[in-house]
């Protein structure tokens, strides 16, 4: 595989020039914030808003980032132009920088910034037609007030243990609880149920305030959503509500909008994607085309 340009503190450099500290805070305590951003058809999708999530991550654990958003936006659009990709993932991240062994991270004085720009599938497609199995996991999401799950921060070991626990369980994503028992996301993607009331459909979605990181897939599909005069509703969701909804989808940046057929061993509805998930797919794919970067 030919060697991959990466953005690296102001530079582009080749991947094997890219390489940070092992005193890197980043490394030795998962200190820092990150993004997952995609390009369609050469264009990024909500650059800005992922820009802004990165900074209000950076602001919450006290780390400035040495670049500005307009700075940053161009630093995308280099190493895309660079590894030569017009449709593709991009991962950003912002470490505390080079500190001492201890914790303290007054101590570190540069952050480091890196870039990296590569081509994706998260899920095989036949998942996109057929959806996931999930499973719900006894990790619980991390509580607000120890790490909130707001901040995309470079510490993922409570979702990783999660993803374990999902794939030993024999499934594809897993369902985290918050610390009240509440649904509130999944290791790696935020989740939808679909509601038929009175024969009307309703989308449900667990609120910010349940401890999820807000997605800004997440927040584009409900704009599809009420584009299509769809009601959405952002309410605590329990186990019970997913094992009766109509439909269940995750939404991420790297999965799109992906339906799941079965939870915890109970078929969801008819177990094939319902109308209102396909419909909702179909609107971002027609998005995509002309991809909207704020
Ligand atoms: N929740 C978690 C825990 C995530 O890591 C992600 C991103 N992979 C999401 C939700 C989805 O967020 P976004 O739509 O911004 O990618």
């Amino acid at each position: 595989m030919a060697e991959k340009t990466i953005w690296f503190d102001g530079k582009l450099v080749p991947e094997g020039e890219a390489r940070v500290s092992v005193f890197d805070h980043g490394l030795l305590y998962g200190d820092g914030v990150f993004e997952g951003i995609r390009a369609y058809n050469g264009r990024v999708l909500k650059m800005r808003t992922h820009l802004e999530r990165l900074q209000q991550s950076a602001r919450h654990i006290q780390l400035q980032i040495p670049y500005t958003i307009e700075q940053l936006e161009d630093a995308i659009r280099e190493v895309l132009a660079a590894n030569d990709l017009t449709d593709g993932y991009l991962r950003l991240c912002v470490t505390r920088g080079v500190g001492t062994l201890g914790l303290n991270p007054y101590l570190c004085d540069n952050p480091t910034v890196f870039i990296i720009a590569d081509s994706i599938t998260l899920y095989p497609q036949e998942m996109y037609t057929s959806g996931l199995k999930i499973v719900t996991t006894s990790t619980i999401r991390n509580h607000p007030a120890a790490l909130s799950p707001r901040v995309k921060s470079l510490n993922y070991l409570n979702n990783i243990m999660a993803k374990i626990e999902a794939i030993e369980g024999g499934g594809a994503e897993g369902i985290m609880l918050n610390h009240m028992g509440y649904v509130a996301e999944c290791t790696g993607d935020n989740i939808f149920i679909v509601q038929q009331r009175h024969g009307w459909p309703t989308l449900v979605t667990p609120p910010a305030h349940a401890g999820i990181l807000e997605g800004v897939t997440r927040n584009l599909v409900i704009e599809l959503a009420q584009e299509a005069d769809l009601p959405v509703e952002e309410t605590d969701l329990t186990r019970h509500d997913l094992f009766i909804a109509d439909e269940v989808f995750l939404t991420g940046t790297a999965a799109e909008v992906i339906p799941v057929s079965n939870i915890d061993g109970r078929s969801v509805g008819s177990g094939t994607p319902g109308p209102i998930t396909l419909q909702l797919n179909d609107a971002f794919r027609k998005l995509m085309k002309h991809c909207p970067e704020n």
